[in-house]
């Protein structure tokens, strides 16, 4: 058992959106890690980042 060779590293393979499963590139996977959130393909981030009720309510 190597414990150490795996912590503190995001794998950076085998992720899937969790919205709709869809399996995620390298790139996709950084994108996720930057933005601190869950894991999203390239269609839900946008959609992410442009749905932000909570920092402009425009009710
Ligand atoms: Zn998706």
């Amino acid at each position: 058992m190597s414990l150490e060779e795996r912590e503190g590293v995001e794998p950076l393979v085998g992720k899937a959106c969790e919205v709709c499963g869809a399996s995620l590139s390298e790139g996709e996977i950084r994108a996720s890690l930057e933005a601190g959130g869950a894991y999203l393909c390239s269609v839900h981030a946008a959609e992410e980042s442009l749905a932000d009720p909570a920092q402009d309510p425009e009710i």
